[in-house]
């Protein structure tokens, strides 16, 4: 089973977040393990409430998510729980589970160990081995503040070295390069801060007719993906794209492999909704 685990904020309308990111890992056949960052009160017009979680208690859930095949991140809400989710993640965590004899022979062991005999394996996590998309929310639509300055600051030093793809829409990328213009040059920004590659989402894009995402890796052309514009207003897609690249990717599928599956998906739920 593909074991991802997403962090990020409850959203109690239900339409973003980690609610949506569990919806999003399930419906492709993984297992979601969580760690909750805030709790908001929301709907789709407005945000009442949010109360951040305290850093020792997001510490306390991404430690005991045990080991997974990828991380999703999403709202981190301000620096203290930022920072605490990039020192966590950078441990280099050696985790246990416990595996049944299925297991050992889907495995490869063949005889699987005996049946009463539950078999502690080892294994250690270290970032580089780990793939970690970070969709660098900042705001909600309805105008909630999901990650403070501070939080910003924390994100472009401590935590984006740690991830392989960061998924910011335009707004998200002017936001976090301030002094660079254009797209380019803010691209730029995030993979000198350790970004291993960028995905700019173009939804906020001018053009009417269609929305290209662009993936940017490091010395390479962009890749585009361009699809026709839907002219429906669904909540909640920054988080079901990233949450499914993060699934293909812990499945061992390559960066473009799993943004277009992540499309494909995404597309999916636009027609069924
Ligand atoms: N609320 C939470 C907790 C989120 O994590 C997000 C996005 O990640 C949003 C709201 C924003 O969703 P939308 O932009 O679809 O309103």
């Amino acid at each position: 089973m593909t074991r991802v685990l997403v962090i990020g904020g409850l959203d109690s309308s239900g339409g973003a977040g980690i609610l949506r990111d569990v919806a999003t890992v399930t419906r492709l056949g993984g297992q979601a393990t969580v760690a909750v960052t805030a709790v908001t009160a929301q709907t789709d017009q407005a945000g009442f409430a949010c109360d951040p979680v305290s850093p020792e208690v997001v510490q306390a859930q991404i430690r005991a998510a045990g080991p997974v095949d990828a991380v999703k991140i999403g709202m981190l809400c301000n620096g203290a729980i930022t920072r605490m989710v990039a020192a966590t993640l950078a441990e280099p965590r050696v985790t246990t589970r416990t595996e049944t004899r299925a297991e050992a022979v889907q495995a490869g062991l063949k005889e699987g160990p005996p049946k009463d005999h539950a078999q502690t394996l080892t294994k250690t996590c270290v970032p580089a081995d780990l793939p970690i998309v970070l969709d660098p929310v900042l705001m909600s639509s309805s105008g909630m503040v999901l990650l403070d300055a501070d939080g910003q600051d924390a994100l472009l030093t401590t935590l984006l070295p740690l991830c392989s793809v960061v998924t910011p829409n335009l707004p998200e990328l002017a936001a976090l390069s301030p002094l660079s213009t254009g797209e380019t040059a803010g691209v730029g920004h995030l993979l000198r801060h350790g970004a291993g590659a960028v995905l700019v989402k173009g939804g906020h894009g001018s053009d009417r007719v269609q929305v290209e995402d662009r993936l940017y890796k490091r010395d390479d052309t962009p890749l585009r993906f361009a699809a026709p514009r839907i002219d429906k207003t669904l909540r909640g897609t920054g988080c079901h794209l990233a949450s499914a690249m993060a699934v293909s990717l812990a499945r061992g599928r390559g960066l473009s492999q799993a943004v277009r599956e992540a499309r494909e998906d995404l597309l999916l739920r636009f027609r069924t909704a």
